[in-house]
């Protein structure tokens, strides 16, 4: 079997007993990615000798010794390229230094291998609007892998990376989690620190884990959480093992279902899955109570103010003089601006980008910008409320499953729509897991399976309930 298709916990005790060695690891994913990436388009980039050359130094006696880890596009490798999947920054970007979260996997005895592909600059959630190429569903090619963090997922659905690392601004990790079948947790915000990450949406990124298993999820957030100095917005907070109360079961937990994510829109299929792992959990234990988050419906045209606003003011870095390719000089300093942009960026975040504009401009904030942040409280105090009777909310990733190509992608107004389930937790800062519940129908016409995901969303910092959870909805 390929070293390749298992998880990390497995692969330590294989390693620490002297089964295998790690240059074995890279050996097989190398093997795996030649034989199957040209039909997924996972990696961008990767770079084989360099992993070897760590494996070969690899330290077995620290916590993830030996094994590689798969990295977004956007999360800067020392002396990799980096290109967010955009033209603006192909073929010229080489990152000069490691992100907080690479130095913490290295020293944890990790070695960050490949450049996983992703939507440009993390806007979309299907990965097609990667400007460089598109990534196919695993499980399906004709179909989306979700996204951002679409490479990032496909690869580890595919056995072509053991784990991998994605960034969730408004689902980009749960998402595609979910549409491949995987596990992907996005952290509270500020438990992992976003120094060396590419800025989407500041108040709202979160870098986390893509992975075969809901314990590997825990050793890999053991690995990247902590505070930070050169990220103000990481918490203090005393660090924890996360893979210590995997184990505690259910029983006695109180599990809150809120009406408002359970709507009309939803596929039949998808909701009869998640109802019967809500009826799982119950049988092992679980209080399932009735919640209800009023302002939910609200939530995305919060996030789509809010994101593209944060968008607009990060993305002016890049103006072919300081970042991104540079056009050819036609004029003045502001028509080199104009023209590197033009050219540099995809039309979605030329779109984020003339959103975010619009409702920062003079005049327009107190209608757009102030009034979204207003919105954003409330939306945060009904989880503040809600977990006061709960310990943990269980709802949908995505109404549906993966997906066509192509099938949104006349419509970006359905597209945001794509996020509805997974974009409130960002915006009130708490932490969400991403977990396979099996395989439904495409639709009501078709035998075809595709994955689908439950997502557990859990108080500010309360990562260890929503792992205790996913953790006995997996062993189900
Ligand atoms: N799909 C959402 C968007 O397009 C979320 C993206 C993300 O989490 N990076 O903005």
């Amino acid at each position: 079997m390929s070293l390749a298709s298992l998880s990390i916990t497995a692969l330590r005790t294989q390693l620490t007993a002297g089964e295998i060695t790690p240059v074995q690891i890279i050996d097989d994913i190398e093997k795996a990615i030649l034989a199957n990436d040209s039909e997924i388009n996972a990696y961008l980039s990767y770079d084989f000798d360099k992993a070897r050359e760590m494996a070969a130094n690899a330290d077995l006696s620290l916590p993830l010794g030996g094994i590689p880890i798969g990295i977004k596009d956007n999360i800067n490798t020392l002396g990799e390229p980096l290109t967010c999947a955009s033209q603006f920054l192909a073929d010229s970007y080489i990152a000069p230094y490691d992100a907080t979260v690479i130095t913490k996997l290295k020293a944890a005895g990790a070695i960050p291998l490949g450049r996983l592909n992703m939507d440009e600059f993390a806007m979309g959630s299907t990965t097609g609007n990667s400007s460089i190429k598109r990534t196919n569903n695993p499980h399906d090619l004709d179909r989306v892998p979700g996204g951002s963090s679409g490479g990032s997922a496909a690869a580890v659905a595919a056995n072509m990376a053991i784990a991998t690392l994605g960034s969730d601004t408004g689902g980009s990790i749960r998402q595609p989690a979910s549409h491949c079948g995987i596990v992907g947790l996005k952290p509270s915000y500020g438990r992992v620190s976003r120094y060396g990450l590419v800025a989407f949406a500041s108040s709202l990124d979160q870098i986390g884990p893509c992975t075969k298993s809901v314990a590997d999820a825990a050793l890999l957030l053991n690995a990247i959480s902590g505070v930070d100095e050169m990220d103000s917005t990481s918490l203090d907070v005393e660090p924890i093992d996360f893979t210590a109360n995997l184990n505690k079961g259910v029983a006695g937990l109180k599990l809150g279902i809120p009406k408002e994510y359970f709507t009309d829109g939803m596929d039949a299929n998808v909701r009869e899955k998640v109802k019967a792992a809500i009826d799982q959990l119950k049988a092992a234990g679980a209080e399932i109570v009735d919640i209800s988050l009023p302002h939910t419906e609200y939530a995305v045209a919060t996030y789509y103010i809010i994101a593209p606003a944060e968008a607009s003011s990060n993305l002016s870095r890049f103006d072919g003089i300081r970042y991104g390719n540079r056009a050819e000089q036609n004029g003045n300093l502001i028509d080199l601006y104009k023209d590197s942009r033009s050219a540099g960026f995809g039309s979605e975040v030329k779109r984020r980008i003339i959103l975010g504009t619009y409702a920062l401009s003079s005049g327009y904030d107190h209608k757009y910008y102030n009034k979204a942040q207003k919105v954003r409280t409330l939306i945060r105090k009904d989880f503040t409320d809600a977990f006061e009777h709960v310990d943990a909310i269980l709802t949908p990733v995505c109404p549906h499953a993966a997906p066509k190509h192509g099938e949104n992608s006349d419509d970006p107004l359905k597209e945001y729509l794509e996020d509805i389930c997974t974009i409130a937790a960002n915006l009130a800062g708490i932490p969400g897991i991403s977990v396979s519940v099996g395989k439904v129908s495409a639709d009501e016409h078709s035998e075809e399976k595709l994955p689908v995901g439950l997502q557990i969303l859990g108080p500010e910092l309360g990562e260890e309930v929503i792992l205790q959870v996913a953790q006995q909805l997996e062993e189900v």
